[in-house]
């Protein structure tokens, strides 16, 4: 393809973009394929010889789309939003284009000032505190490990990137609501999934600070030691905001590393009204939240800030602090704050989104989002045949079908993952689930960029009617 070709095509696919937006509702939301459908019709072997573009796109129509879900689509309510916007879109275009890598400073100057300046712009627009450092990174599973091993490293005084482990026995506490990701970087880090303690949670499945204070002390008196404690803002299951305050008590009291993980709910923030969730935040060492999940940014693009940012740079640096030149502080040189060493530009996104929206606009959205949930989770209270399961917090409403005459837990479960079976297969929208003390749990999150009351309305006419079916 040459230039002049290119640019044909790029025109037309500005049309086929606007109209796959535009058009969005027309495709089913949960894609309907069978395991091996699409994989089927893909050749074994690639292309010795150049194809025409136009077969390409063609293909694109005929195999691929019909194997999207469609995360943009409004009627998308299930797990989390991955949602997107139009200057999110175009940002990305201009980020494919340069094709830049953004490993250090001169790498790209632009890639790193850029990403420095939106890391203090989100510390601003969250209202967190200003000694925080930022960096993105690709997902919060890889935030998380980063605060793992910078946790590991600055206990140990960098003795395990030296020479390896030693017999200690460390320790990382969180709640039983947890995102998987701490056990997963838990396993990654070589701490061990058995030594991630999961504290218990109170009725509204927070954690007990209690259970909390007496975990620790019990470890220390057999010898262990405590690495990391993960606070959770907005558990994946129920939006849960642990008691953060509390925890960070603890941490204080016990010298340990405080991780807060809010990669969905960290947007809240945003929302004055939500602050609260953040009292303590002064105490912790690390904190992630995803732009790319309910802040139109679209995937990936994770913010990570952490307070000691020389423990962060001592750990992953392959270069010692004390080797640095003097001018090697003058910028940050990205490579040195994780694990990757190649880095996409996803600032450039961000700050697209950021201005285009502006904060009050980004609000805006959100108050929208949390007032639709509001509305759903009413629906519900009035209804003779749904019930909350948990109270909501942000824009998740958890929530199941419980008509008069049935109290038995197992039948429950069955009939609502019937009920959302048959909603899904509808294709006009989409729902997950979760289990929240045994309770077969729907989840409705409501925070697809384009989202409206139409759609939360429909959601709950077709709830109703698949519901009466059973
Ligand atoms: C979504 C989520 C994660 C994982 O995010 P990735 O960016 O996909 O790694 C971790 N923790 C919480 C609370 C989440 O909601």
């Amino acid at each position: 393809m040459n230039n002049d070709e290119f640019r044909k095509q790029a025109h037309l696919f500005a049309d086929r973009i606007s109209d796959y937006l535009s058009e969005i509702e027309k495709y089913r939301v949960k894609s309907g394929v069978k395991p091996g459908d699409i994989l089927n019709r893909l050749p074994a072997i690639p292309p010795d010889h150049a194809q025409e573009f136009s077969e390409i796109v063609s293909d694109f129509e005929e195999i691929i789309l019909p194997g999207i879900t469609h995360w943009q689509n409004p009627s998308f309510f299930a797990y989390f939003p991955a949602n997107s916007s139009y200057p999110s879109v175009l940002a990305e275009m201009l980020t494919a284009a340069m094709g830049v890598q953004g490993m250090i400073w001169e790498t790209s100057p632009a890639a790193t000032e850029l990403e420095e300046r939106m890391m203090d712009w989100l510390k601003i627009m969250l209202g967190l505190p200003e000694h925080f450092h930022g960096v993105i990174h690709d997902t919060a599973s890889t935030a998380t490990l980063t605060a793992l091993l910078t946790a590991r490293e600055k206990l140990t005084s960098y003795q395990i990137n030296e020479s390896g482990f030693d017999r200690t026995v460390y320790r990382i506490y969180c709640s039983a609501e947890t995102h998987s990701s701490i056990e997963k970087g838990a396993r990654i880090a070589g701490i061990g999934k058995r030594n991630v303690i999961k504290v218990k949670t109170d009725d509204r499945f927070r954690m007990e600070v209690n259970s909390l204070r007496q975990a620790i002390a019990t470890d220390q008196k057999m010898g262990y030691k405590p690495l990391c404690i993960v606070a959770t803002l907005g558990t994946t299951g129920s939006t849960t905001i642990d008691p953060l305050e509390d925890i960070a008590g603890v941490a204080a009291e016990n010298k340990i590393w405080l991780h807060v993980d809010a990669a969905f709910a960290g947007t809240a923030l945003l929302l004055e009204e939500y602050r609260w969730m953040i009292r303590g935040m002064e105490q912790a060492d690390s904190f992630v939240f995803n732009p790319h999940k309910w802040m139109f940014t679209n995937f990936d693009c994770s913010a990570y800030f952490v307070k000691d940012k020389e423990a962060l740079i001592n750990t992953f640096s392959i270069t010692p602090e004390y080797l640095r030149t003097a001018s090697s502080g003058l910028v940050n040189d990205y490579r040195d704050w994780g694990i990757q060493l190649g880095r996409r530009f996803r600032a450039l996104k961000l700050w697209f989104v950021i201005r285009n929206f502006g904060v009050e606009g980004l609000k805006q959205k959100i108050r929208h989002h949390i007032s639709l949930a509001q509305d759903f989770e009413k629906k519900v209270l009035e209804s003779e045949d749904f019930e909350l399961v948990t109270p909501r917090t942000v824009n998740l409403v958890c929530f199941r079908f419980k008509p008069k005459d049935t109290d038995d837990v197992e039948v429950l479960n069955t009939m609502n993952e019937r009920l959302l079976q048959a909603v899904n297969a509808t294709g006009k929208m989409f729902i997950s689930h979760t289990k929240l003390n045994g309770v077969y749990t729907l989840r409705m999150v409501i925070g697809q960029t384009n989202v409206t009351e139409k759609h939360v309305e429909n959601a709950w006419k077709l709830l109703n009617e698949c519901a009466d079916a059973l």
